[in-house]
């Protein structure tokens, strides 16, 4: 059940989990088979409902103290991928996850009416590896609701609100030509895919060293590669994913596009397929099957702060005090968090560097429950994409015959950065007084019920790695090199795709580096 939103839930801020809400959606963990561990198993899979999409859990039997094969750190999609694969080829693996829940960046809002993904969710055509688990696992794969009817958009830029059909003449219209009919909140996709270098291109290509010279200021580049003016890439600027176009390398969004084309082809060559894919019942029921499938599971709620690499062995430290050894290690923890992570022997200089200096663009969320139509109320559509603190609202549609369940102010980049030095409570005040300066009608209609980010708590660094000027040609090329018998994956070492299936990727990856060490 969903609650008012309640001060004294949330006025803390930033919370273990990145949200904040007056219900827990993430399953609890189940039995504490160890003093301090939480593992999650079978039982808290059947809570879900969920016992049917995976095999049955058996809970492992070696023992916190023992030594295994490998210790996998992160239950998200990279380090859950690691581990089944480690484990197919017979090693004793144990996955360590410093959360009360798994899935990492893979999280659906299940209390949330509609059930919204509040982190990785699209499923391209082309994740090969994750549609594969998905079928290996019986996890159903579903054509997604669309976030919200294209048609119930409007604009509201510089304080003016703006119709889709009015745009193309409007004075705030920046562009010209044939341009001007490309919708605001289409100008960063489509005017990205302009001109680009690594278009149609192999999908490693981006570390090539002839592209390095795109490794410099997105901004710089937009006007002398694609002629764009100052107003059009504000505009572009306003969901880019990054924090700021000056700040953002080229090639980084390049990169992006390519992998997103890649995709597109993809999905054209099977036209009778959907284009994009959803889980059903919600994206975060794969890692929780895939961390079923586990024999020894994943324990919960073991943050790892150390890693002591002694040669033979790896011990590695978590905060509650328990330590679990291991031949080698895979380690699935975004740089962000590994920036505060002890490694003896220390990470050689260049790899420290990386680790300190590369970022992640974050975004932060406010999910209201809808209480009243308010659209009804001014006629106006229900969506608004605009240069204001709020961003991106929208009324999402996700109800069985598309009807609205709960409404979403979006707020990435640039702008999510002031929203890092509210509580929770006050983002959720402060965005709600913001839609209702902008469209009155919102007054009454909406009721804050979750505020979550993936970079507010201490096991998250943002929503996608990004690149800034210069970092593609300092550091892309060694991101995937182990440390001792430290092997390092997620998403941000993938060298071909990105997002849910960069994190396969890079998974795989380490898994193998590992399996030819022996
Ligand atoms: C809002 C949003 C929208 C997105 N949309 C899409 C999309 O549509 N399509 C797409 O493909 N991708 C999307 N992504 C990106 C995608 O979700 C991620 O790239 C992917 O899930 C990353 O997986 P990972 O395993 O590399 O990292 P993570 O999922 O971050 O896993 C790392 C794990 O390590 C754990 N951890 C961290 N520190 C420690 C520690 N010290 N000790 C123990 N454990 C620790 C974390 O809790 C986490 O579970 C989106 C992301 C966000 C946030």
């Amino acid at each position: 059940m969903l609650s008012a939103w309640k001060a004294a839930s949330c006025c803390s801020g930033r919370s273990n989990q990145g949200t904040s809400k007056m219900t827990q959606p993430t399953p609890r963990s189940s039995g504490n088979l160890w003093p301090n561990d939480s593992r999650f198993g079978r039982r808290d899979f059947l809570k879900l409902g969920l016992g049917s999409a995976a095999t049955a859990f058996l809970p492992g039997i070696a023992a916190a103290s023992g030594r295994y094969d490998a210790v996998v750190v992160g239950a998200g999609l990279a380090g859950l991928h690691a581990a089944m694969l480690l484990e197919e080829q017979g090693l004793n693996v144990i996955t360590l996850e410093g959360r009360d829940r798994i899935g990492g960046r893979v999280y659906t809002l299940m209390d949330v009416p509609g059930k919204p993904e509040a982190a990785g969710e699209f499923i391209g055509a082309n994740y090969a590896r994750m549609i594969n688990a998905a079928r290996r696992l019986n996890v159903d794969l579903v054509e997604p609701n669309p976030l919200a009817p294209s048609s119930g958009w409007y604009y509201r830029i510089r304080g003016t609100n703006i119709m889709p059909d009015e745009w193309p003449d409007h004075e705030l219209n920046p562009l010209s030509g044939d341009d001007r009919e490309i919708l605001p909140n289409r100008l960063l996709f489509t005017l990205s895919h302009r001109n680009n270098p690594l278009s149609g291109r192999p999908l490693d290509d981006w570390i090539r060293p002839e592209f390095r010279k795109y490794d410099i200021p997105q901004d710089r580049y937009l006007r002398e590669h694609v002629g764009l003016n100052d107003e059009t890439i504000r505009l572009m600027n306003v969901v880019l994913h990054t924090d700021h176009m000056s700040n953002t390398s080229a090639l980084h969004e390049c990169r992006r596009y390519a992998v997103g084309e890649f995709n597109r082809s993809v999905a054209l060559a099977q036209p009778d397929k959907p284009r994009s894919l959803q889980v059903k019942g919600g994206n975060s029921l794969l890692p929780l099957a895939m961390a079923n499938s586990l024999k020894n599971g994943v324990l919960t709620n073991k943050t790892v702060y150390a890693f002591e690499d002694r040669g033979n062995e790896v011990m590695v430290r978590c905060a509650d005090g328990t330590t679990y050894r291991a031949r080698q290690v895979v380690c699935s923890m975004p740089y962000p968090v590994m920036r505060r992570v002890k490694f003896w022997p220390r990470l050689p200089e260049s790899f420290a560097r990386a680790v300190d200096q590369i970022d992640y663009g974050i975004s932060i969320q406010v999910h209201f429950l809808i209480k009243r139509k308010y659209w009804e109320d001014d006629g106006l559509p229900s969506n608004i994409w605009s240069d204001a603190p709020f961003e991106r609202f929208a009324a999402l549609a996700r109800g069985e015959n598309g009807e609205p369940t709960s409404a979403i102010a979006f707020i990435n980049g640039d702008e999510a950065y002031k929203y890092d030095l509210m509580t929770d409570k006050e983002v959720a005040d402060y965005t709600l007084r913001e839609l209702i300066k902008v469209r009155p009608a919102i007054e009454g209609a909406l009721e804050p019920i979750v505020v979550q980010s993936c970079h507010r708590d201490v096991h998250g660094a943002g929503d996608w790695v990004f690149w800034r000027p210069g970092q593609v040609t300092e550091f892309a090329s060694r991101m995937r090199e182990p440390h001792g018998n430290i092997h390092f994956c997620g998403e941000h070492t993938a060298l071909m795709e990105r997002g849910m299936e960069g994190a396969f990727e890079s998974g795989e990856r380490a898994a193998l580096d590992l399996l030819l060490r022996g």
